[in-house]
């Protein structure tokens, strides 16, 4: 692809973004949930596990636990084994019980709203706080990149960058701000329902004429 202009990306992009809507008007977080806590826990689960896999474990849990406290206080092993069949079972549980316990000592029991703040918690990440800022508070701090935005950022010649950082930086740079949250949830509905990571359907696709496919086998 010919080195192409911000002037003219933004104006691709601008077409894409109505491309997009029109093909998932109903976009919107996959997971499950009722509250910010829930989504914060759910987000956690979620890491290298399906949302339809969390959405399972995540009926009997947000049964069980329902504050922060009742997190933070739960025996280890017993929270270990209402979220095994997420995978990465120890470690979510961990962050699980380290979050809760920050958010009871330093937030009063409520999940704070500031990316500061989220990212200071035991186990969240930039990723996981963007998730639950723009969809559980409405607040367009940053992108989220999961591994389908970074797949189809590259993909849709939004940027060359490899690491969710950066890749995140450029398309803030490029998506207007009130639709961050949005745009995450176009690219990770395109990615799960057309533009596959093995197989692209490039023939269907609702973008094909304003896609450079940089990386797919043409
Ligand atoms: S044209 Fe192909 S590579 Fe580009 S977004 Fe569509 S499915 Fe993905």
């Amino acid at each position: 692809m010919l080195r192409e202009t911000v002037r003219s990306k933004t104006a691709r992009l601008k077409k894409i973004i109505v491309a997009l809507d029109g093909a998932y008007p109903e976009a919107h977080c996959e997971l499950d949930h009722q509250s910010p806590l829930e989504l914060l826990i759910a987000t956690i689960l979620s890491a290298q596990c399906t949302d339809k896999r969390v959405n399972i474990v995540t009926v009997e849990l947000f049964r069980k636990y329902r504050s922060a406290a009742d997190y933070a206080n739960a025996p280890v092993a017993e929270l270990e084994q209402a979220i095994k069949t997420t995978g990465f079972f120890r470690n979510k549980a961990r962050n699980i019980k380290a979050a809760c316990a920050a958010i009871v000592e330093k937030h009063g029991g409520q999940v704070p709203q500031t990316m500061e703040e989220l990212i200071q918690l035991g186990g969240v990440g930039r990723k996981t706080a963007n998730v639950v800022l723009g969809n559980a508070f409405g607040l367009n701090v940053g992108v989220v990149v999961d591994t389908h935005v970074a797949r189809l950022s590259q993909r849709l010649g939004l940027t060359k960058q490899k690491t969710p950082e950066k890749i995140e930086k450029d398309l803030m740079g490029l998506v207007p701000q009130p639709q961050w949250a949005l745009f995450s949830h176009w690219l990770i509905w395109h990615g799960r329902r057309r533009c596959f990571a093995r197989k692209p359907d490039c023939v269907n696709c609702e973008t094909l004429k304003l896609c450079p496919r940089i990386g797919v086998r043409k």
